[in-house]
């Protein structure tokens, strides 16, 4: 049996409930951004009209708006 005192068990305890906790919330951020990525992946936002649209293909730079019609270079979509 191993010998030990009772204010090493919290301070044990406490030191394994906070890891988990560090790791759930890690865990948690983690798939949120994969998320939001995978969500905006295909987006695209109009730099003269600022329309936002959706377009899968990936092989294009440069893809038309469809509200206005001008040639829309791919960028990252940024949520403020
Ligand atoms: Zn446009």
């Amino acid at each position: 049996m191993i010998r030990t005192s009772l204010s090493n068990l919290i301070v044990l305890n406490l030191a394994a409930v906070l890891g988990g906790l560090t790791v759930l919330w890690t865990v948690r951020v983690w798939r949120e951004r994969r998320r939001e990525r995978a969500r905006t992946r295909h987006q695209v936002v109009c730099a003269v009209c600022g329309q936002v649209f959706e377009d899968p293909a990936r092989a294009d730079t440069v893809v038309t708006c469809p509200a206005c019609g001008r040639l829309v270079e791919r960028q990252a979509v940024l949520d403020l």
